[in-house]
């Protein structure tokens, strides 16, 4: 095994680990975040049975999704949308938009996606540390965004919720924030939710125990 493959692996023992004891029945998805390397990196890890990437970046996500077109890989868009990009974004139709952000986006890309009579699939991202240098919306309404996107925007699917856990070094807290977005994900589940996307390279095992179902890893798979 090269360095590429041991580090891939153990990261699965770990996610596997973490799920096991949280609930044997969940299956949790890693979406490798590739936004630190090239195209190599992609297919080094794709060789070894990895399907999902993410990107931050619509220019990014542009020019790797290009360059990998042969390959069967599954594009998640994990960053900031800036309503000028969002044309591009849908030009390259990602399996999942992550860091959906608010109402008023989330109806910004409801109306280029009729335009373009395209349907995609969606998160809502909830700032659940209610931290200024985060996107997201407020946990105290997120439930009534949700709703109301559902409701109004007909070529938008929402499939659950995402969020970055807090950034600090105190372990309660982050847990605290991954609660409160899984409760969040806990009451949409009857509306139709399915995925909780939390967890990144510092805290995934925390955000498996709290419920998530989809992790996105960078620097843990990459260093
Ligand atoms: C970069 C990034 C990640 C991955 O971060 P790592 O700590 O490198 O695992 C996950 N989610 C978002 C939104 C990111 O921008």
């Amino acid at each position: 095994m090269d360095r590429f493959e041991k580090n891939f692996d153990s990261v699965w023992q770990r996610v596997e680990k973490a799920r096991v004891k949280t609930n044997e029945h969940t299956v949790v998805k890693i979406v490798a975040v590739s936004k630190y390397v090239t195209d190599n990196e992609i297919k080094r890890l794709y060789s070894i049975g990895q399907r999902a990437f993410g990107e931050n970046k619509v220019q990014d996500l542009k020019e790797k999704s290009k360059k990998l077109e042969d390959l069967p890989l599954e594009w998640h868009f994990i960053g900031r949308l800036q309503k000028n990009k969002i044309n591009h974004l849908l030009d390259i139709s990602p399996v999942l938009i992550h860091s959906c952000d608010s109402l008023e986006l989330a109806k910004e890309i409801d109306k280029r996606a009729k335009i373009k009579n395209k349907k995609l699939d969606i998160l809502l991202q909830i700032n659940s540390a209610k931290e200024e240098s985060k996107a997201g919306v407020l946990p105290e309404i997120a439930k009534d965004t949700y709703l109301q996107i559902e409701q109004e925007c007909k070529n938008l699917n929402l499939k659950g919720v995402m969020s970055i856990g807090a950034h600090s070094d105190n372990k309660q807290e982050i847990q605290k924030s991954f609660e409160t977005t899984y409760k969040i994900f806990e009451d949409l589940q009857k509306n139709g939710a399915k995925i909780c996307s939390m967890g990144m390279s510092g805290d995934f095992e925390l955000a498996i125990k709290c419920g998530s179902n989809m992790l996105r890893l960078g620097s843990i798979l990459f260093k």
